[in-house]
């Protein structure tokens, strides 16, 4: 048997695990069967498009089994679906390999009761047992290999990991139940009442084995004699889920908390999510889309090693999960499912990516997701915390999907001289605020809204009331906002380079005014001396009395207006 330490990180997360008071511990069950689903999926899969499973396999059908034993202080779960070997097993359980989990306990602080809280928001599958469990062992098999692996941990710095003797294909977690968990999960009723509130639409049977004592109908031959009845113990392997694959109910018999159940045993997250979008399409393509929006955006939406989010399907068989073109990239916080009733079965996963039927399924759901959200956009409230969270995502949209490019525009929203301190517009809203003659969107690019909205460049526009866009996402906004163009033909445009609004001025007096800053205009000329292209008087400013504009054909000049503004000027 050899000994295996703990990746630092898995490490820390079972230590917070085991020791910080958490409250919704009944989710290690909801984990655990959405792991055996996840690998029964897996299973579906490889029996369709892999050869060497596909005889073995032939007949074999999905199913997940819970038993519990009081005495023992146990509680089991077993699938039969692909199982794991012992690299699996080191790699799965016994290292963070996933992006999103990794962000999630970088982002721990070292405060028990702050990261209690963040796993509150961010759940954190297998290792979740450990919130219960004194001691694991899981004992699985790879389906089409040899060696079955028992591995074994009591949540501390290590774990065990050994070959064993297992039958068939598939995993079986035994859980040691801490002592004052045994009266709660070793309990019939409790088992079930999880079950059907996180695990009712896992799609495949999950059947609950306990023994139940039943007394023994007696004969009226033998009631008559004045026999007793006797008790005798019954084993009972009772189905205690729907096993319907979530998505494929009709919608009016779904509840909220049905949605929201599933999207928990989805997507790693313990809360709610915002947004839930529930499509059926029949006609030439067939197929049922399910997604959802999280209140909070995915830990790893910024990390170049992103997960999808969005499960594939082919007629209730799992394909992938690991597909980021499902979505554009700028959707990668949608959570949820696809499943399709005409892409072929045995599907390969590489040739998805140019599959006629997939872009169109991806066409109109992406439509129908952005419709969705506008929807949302009706409600101040509620908007204003998607705006918080996904925004920035939004604006990638703009220059990646074109086809889309105004309803996305249409949902951005924008700080604005016109805006309050937290509150933010719409274009639409700033086109209607306008005067008449006013025809394009003016912004300003910058790091920091203060320095922004204290820029003498404004001066001239807040003079004639001319509304300018505040953008201080810098490392978004200066390089999308120039691709926009135009939104409902009014041009986007930077007031750095842009001529400021005319104030009217006679040409007799603005050569009177030249002609009175003619020296004070050559000395700070010969002061500057190449390290400006021009100095002149100008009408943009009413109370600063100069300022730096770029000119955007002196790419040099630019170059130095950005260091000005970096140092604070
Ligand atoms: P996730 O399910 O999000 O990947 P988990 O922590 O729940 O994260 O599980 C980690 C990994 O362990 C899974 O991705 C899978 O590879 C493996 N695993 C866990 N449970 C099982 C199981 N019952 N059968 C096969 N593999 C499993
Ligand atoms: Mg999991």
């Amino acid at each position: 048997m050899a000994k295996h330490q703990f990746q630092t990180e898995v490490g820390q997360l079972l230590h917070l695990m085991t020791h910080s008071l958490y409250s919704n511990k009944e989710i290690f069950i909801r984990e655990l069967v959405s792991n055996s689903s996840d690998a029964i999926d897996k299973l579906n899969y490889l029996r369709l498009t892999d050869e060497n499973l596909k005889d073995k396999f032939a007949s074999w059908k999905g199913e997940i089994n819970i038993t519990f034993d009081e005495k023992d202080k146990s509680l089991t779960i077993i699938d039969n679906g692909i199982g794991m070997n012992e690299e699996d097993m080191i790699n799965s359980i016994g290292t963070i390999a996933k992006s999103g989990t990794k962000s999630f306990v970088e982002a721990l602080t070292g405060d028990a009761k702050k990261d209690s809280n963040l796993i509150g928001q961010f759940g954190v599958g297998f290792y979740s047992v450990f919130m219960v469990a004194d001691k694991v062992d899981v004992i699985s098999k790879k389906a089409g290999e040899e060696t079955a692996y028992k591995w074994s941990s009591n949540g501390t710095g290590e774990f065990d990991l050994a070959p064993c003797i297992k039958e068939t294909n598939g995993t079986v977690i035994y859980i040691k139940l801490k002592d004052d968990e045994v009266s709660e999960f070793a309990s019939k009723y409790r088992i079930k009442n999880i079950i059907e509130k996180y695990s009712n639409h896992i799609a495949y049977p999950i059947f609950l084995n306990y023994d139940q004592e039943v007394i023994e109908e007696l004969s009226e031959e033998d009631k008559k004699a004045g026999k007793e009845a006797t008790k005798k113990t019954e084993r009972k392997h009772e189905q205690i889920n729907e096993a319907t694959a979530l998505w494929t109910q009709p919608k009016a018999k779904l509840k909220d908390e049905d949605y929201n159940n599933f999207y928990k045993s989805i997507s790693q997250d313990s809360s709610d999510p915002m947004l839930t979008i529930h499509t059926k399409t029949e006609g030439v393509n067939e197929y049922t889309t399910l997604f959802y929006v999280p209140q909070i955006a995915p830990m790893d939406m910024y990390r170049a090693d992103y997960q999808s989010g969005i499960k594939l399907y082919v007629k209730r068989v799992f394909i992938t999960d690991d597909n980021r073109e499902l979505l554009p990239t700028y959707l990668r916080f949608v959570r949820g499912i696809i499943d399709s009733e005409d892409l072929p079965l045995n599907v390969s996963r590489e040739i998805l990516q140019e599959n006629r039927i997939l872009a169109n399924i991806k066409q109109s759901s992406v439509k129908k997701i952005l419709s969705e959200i506008k929807k949302l956009s009706k409600d101040e409230e509620k908007y204003s915390k998607f705006i918080e969270q996904y925004n920035r995502a939004l604006k990638e949209g703009v220059y990646q999907d074109f086809t889309n490019k105004e309803s996305i525009l249409e949902l951005l929203r924008y700080k604005s001289t016109k805006t309050e301190n937290g509150k933010m517009t719409s274009l639409e809203d700033y086109k209607s605020r306008a005067n008449s003659e006013q025809k394009a969107i003016y912004y300003i690019v910058g790091e920091n809204e203060k320095v922004l909205r204290n820029s003498p460049l404004l001066e001239s526009y807040k003079k004639n009331d001319i509304e300018v866009l505040i953008l201080d996402d810098k490392e978004i906004d200066e390089i999308i906002t120039p691709t926009i163009g135009a939104f409902k033909e009014w041009i986007f445009t930077d007031i750095t380079t842009a001529e400021a609004p005319k104030v009217e001025q006679s040409e007799e007096e603005k050569q009177k005014i030249e002609e009175e800053f003619k020296d004070i205009v050559s000395k700070i000329k010969e002061k500057l001396g190449d390290e400006v292209k021009e100095v002149k008087v100008t009408s943009r400013l009413s109370e600063s009395a100069s300022c730096i504009t770029k000119d955007v054909q002196d790419a040099q000049m630019a170059a130095m207006a950005h260091m000005f503004r970096a140092m604070g000027q």
